[in-house]
């Protein structure tokens, strides 16, 4: 995406003035204005910016000092050079109302910050159409999302632009994301509750803006983001634990945008995005979204578990993480990968990841087929990919005496089957939540590369107004992993 400029025109002085404070401390504080670049003579200001998702762009200083009466009109052009202030179009400016803010004057709204109340500045809407892929951009749909009342009520909803609260915030327009087997947690428990929360934490997009402190990226960089985020640089971070990191934290918690939605503000951007050297109609674009939680995750249960050339591997469980933990396991050099489970539409797909063996029983019966694989003493290795109570017990069936046990599925028990017995075989107990961002460097030339194709778990594609249709789709074990393109 090429810079754009926006010419803002005032004609009195005091005018002046106030817009032009407001943007010297947008510098300070804002993304957006940290690319106004200059004044082009007395009446007009030129900026070089992004307009946030091509929507609309602030005057802002936080405390609303400039006023719409300090403007008189103003034009998109671009892309263009910041100097050339001739000729300019005459701005589309049908006033409207706005569920945000309140209409000024034609395409100005004065703007509200939606948790203070308080006035943040200006928002000039209504742009022309100069953004690549849009000719004229309707102002009457707003930025819709997922929203998340209660155990079965998945809804989309119109909800606020993101916009840039911190210097290391960025926004990400998202091009694709997700429903996770953990989404269905609260999709079968979740209390009712009057007001939604934003829900989805895997998601993959393109860079609209950025703030001031934010280095390495830039608008039109097309990004993953981990599932969870954080600052990579912490001590925690630094040793590959971004998930424990001390300036991070959870997608759609507090104030922080969830991933299913048309838009994400990004908190510590920079240390949370990974910029993918793809362009935004790549045909890898599944497999890359993967690395923000599905593959690292069966990742991380492999390397927690010490997978390598001579183990042997026990998987247990048929789903997305699952299948990719089998993925991982071949990628690491295991040549024996059993598999455990029962969906056969799965399980193929596990074979062509790598699975060697399939075994669909379960229980007592499950671990006799596995040790009757294995000469009867079991796997090097189990991956525990469920996080249900017969699933870590099928572990400790199945692993090998010296072995190793790696879980990876939430577990939905409290307590781990861990005694004598198993201190007698020295069985050893590992995993746990995957710190993705560790790995996406590591993992992504393999999917560059073609090598491997971890977006194969996608088995339904929705849109985002279909995204209700999808939870319920994976809640019945209809869909494998629903992939959602806004
Ligand atoms: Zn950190």
């Amino acid at each position: 995406m090429k810079p754009s400029n926006v010419l803002v025109r005032t004609t009195d002085d005091p005018g002046r003035a106030r817009v032009a404070a407001a943007l010297a401390r947008c510098r300070v504080h804002a993304g957006h204005a940290a690319r106004a670049t200059r004044f082009a003579d007395e009446a007009t200001v030129v900026f070089q910016g992004y307009p946030i998702l091509g929507r609309s762009l602030y005057i802002s200083d936080g405390a609303g000092h400039a006023d719409a009466a300090d403007i008189d009109s103003y034009v998109t052009r671009g892309p263009a050079s910041p100097s050339s202030g001739a000729n300019p179009r005459t701005p589309t400016s049908s006033p409207r109302t706005s569920w945000w803010g309140e209409t000024c004057r034609g395409g100005i709204t004065r703007s509200w910050d939606s948790r203070t109340r308080s006035p943040a500045g200006l928002r000039l809407s209504a742009f022309d159409g100069w953004w690549p892929g849009k000719t004229t951009h309707d102002e009457s749909e707003p930025m819709k999302a997922t929203l998340i009342y209660g155990a079965g009520d998945v809804r989309v909803e119109t909800v606020p632009d993101p916009r840039l609260h911190e210097p290391t915030d960025a926004i990400v327009r998202v091009l694709r994301s997700c429903i996770c087997g953990s989404d269905l947690w609260p999709y079968g428990a979740k209390p009712a509750q009057d007001h939604g929360d934003r829900i989805g934490h895997e998601f993959l997009g393109v860079v609209e803006d950025v703030g001031a402190d934010v280095t390495g990226l830039e608008p039109g960089d097309v990004v993953v983001a981990p599932f969870v985020w954080a600052d990579n640089t912490c001590d925690f971070c630094r040793e590959g634990l971004q998930t424990s990191c001390r300036h991070g934290g959870q997608w759609g918690s507090a104030d922080v945008d969830g991933g299913q939605g048309e838009a994400v503000r990004v908190p510590q951007a920079a240390g949370t995005l990974v910029k993918l050297p793809v362009g935004e109609d790549s045909a890898l674009l599944p497999s890359l979204l993967s690395l923000s939680d599905v593959f690292p995750t069966g990742h991380h249960c492999a390397v927690t578990a010490g997978v390598g050339p001579r183990t042997t591997v026990t998987v247990i469980g048929d789903g997305a993480v699952g299948l990719s933990a089998v993925l991982a396991a071949r990628r690491l050099g295991a040549e024996r990968i059993i598999l455990m489970g029962r969906h056969a539409s799965r399980t193929d797909l596990g074979r062509e990841f790598g699975a060697t063996d399939v075994v669909a029983e379960r229980g007592d019966e499950g671990i006799e087929r596995v040790r009757e694989l294995t000469g009867g003493d079991g796997t090097h290795a189990v991956l525990e990919c469920v996080g249900l109570e017969p699933a870590i017990e099928t572990a400790f069936g199945v692993v090998r005496d010296g072995g190793t046990v790696s879980r990876v599925g939430a577990p939905q028990y409290p307590d781990v089957p861990a005694g004598v017995r198993e201190f007698l075989r020295n069985i050893t107990l590992t995993g746990g939540v995957a710190p993705a961002r560790a790995y996406i460097e590591d993992l992504l030339p393999d999917i560059l590369d073609g090598r491997i194709e971890p977006g194969k778990v996608f088995d339904r594609t929705v849109a985002l107004d279909d995204v209700p249709g999808g939870y319920q789709a994976m809640a019945d074990r209809e869909a494998l992993k629903v992939l959602i393109r806004p």
